[in-house]
Order: structure tokens, then sequence, then C-alpha cells
């Protein structure tokens, strides 16, 4: 299965966290989207994998999560998966929708195994997603340069870019966490 082809998802996700401590900076929630063609070896959410996992969203979910986001200690959403990028009919609405609500007084991160230089070129849904969040923490998992205790990250080689700045300068700028 090409990559570049699955770009919709089938609209499954795996699990929403509430309140979350570990996904990006402050107490956030967090939304684990269905479905990633990636396979990597170690992944930390191999049954996230599959793209019918989990429970099927719904504008209700939709409404849910927003709702979740609402309370003023909630810093902002985390979009993990699964692939993010490979669940655009969940992703980009929630974006836009979070972005409706709460404009910028709340920040989106979003954990993908797509590189940042290939979304920024890739797919017109792709890339008004990634124009839209502040936080990409990406590529795949790799077992051979895990090391325990990166923040946000589970393995070297992953970068978290900060992506306005990183839109703006034309220049991968990461952030300092
Ligand atoms: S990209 Fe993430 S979710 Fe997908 S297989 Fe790799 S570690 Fe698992």
């Amino acid at each position: 299965m090409l990559y570049a082809q699955v770009e919709t998802g089938k609209g499954y996700i795996a699990k929403i966290e509430k309140e979350s401590f570990v996904d990006g900076e402050g107490v956030r929630c967090s939304v684990y989207v269905s479905g990633c063609p990636f396979a990597c070896e170690g992944c930390y959410n191999k049954a996230a994998q599959n793209f019918t996992y989990g429970t099927q969203y719904s504008e209700t979910t939709l409404e849910t999560i927003l709702d979740y986001c609402e309370p003023e200690y909630i810093s902002g959403l985390s979009i993990l998966g699964g692939e993010p990028f490979c669940n655009m009919d969940i992703v980009l609405p929630l974006i836009e929708a979070f972005r409706a609500r709460f404009q910028h007084s709340k920040s989106i991160w979003v954990w993908s195994g797509f590189m940042y230089e290939n979304l920024k070129e890739n797919t017109k849904q792709r890339k008004k997603a990634l124009s839209m969040i502040d936080v990409l923490v990406d590529g795949p998992f790799v077992q051979s340069l895990y090391q325990p205790g990166l923040a946000f990250k589970g393995s070297y080689n992953q970068r978290v870019i900060d992506v306005q700045a990183s839109l703006k300068t034309h220049s991968i700028r990461t952030l300092e966490v």
C-alpha cells in the first residue's frame, strides 16, 4: 500500500484521553486515530495500525473532543495514532473546528511518521493540515535509535518541530524541550 494512497482513513479512532500529561506541553486532550501504513518495528501502538481499530468517529465525537479542550487548564489538542496524516477525513475537520472555537489561545500538536519536508510538498489536504498546527513530532519510530527519556518522542531521529516558525523561515526550527 502506497502511503500517498492512504489519505482519508476509514473514520476510526483508537482512543481519546481527556487529560494527558505526556503528549506535549501542559495538560492536553489527546486523540489517537486508527490506521497507519508505516509498520515501524517496535511501534508503541501496534493495534492502532489497523484502520478499523477502535470506535467509529462521528460529529458527536468531534463535539466531545472540543468540549474536553474547553477548560482553561487544557493547553490544547494532541493528535496521535495511528497516522494522523492518513486520517484526513477526521483530522482536517477537527483541526478546523478547533481553530474556529479556540483560535490560537490553545495549541495543536501532531505526531506523524511522515517527515516535515514530505508533508510540506504533499497533497492539498495534508499541506492545509500542516499549515494549521503548532508542533509536529515527525518521522517514523526507529528501534535502533530508541532512547529512553527523550522528550515527546521515542527515537533519536524524530524531531519536535515548531511548524509555524519553520514555514515562515523556510527552514526547520525545532523546539527546545
Ligand atoms: S508511524 Fe507511529 S503509529 Fe505508525 S507504525 Fe510507526 S510508530 Fe506505529
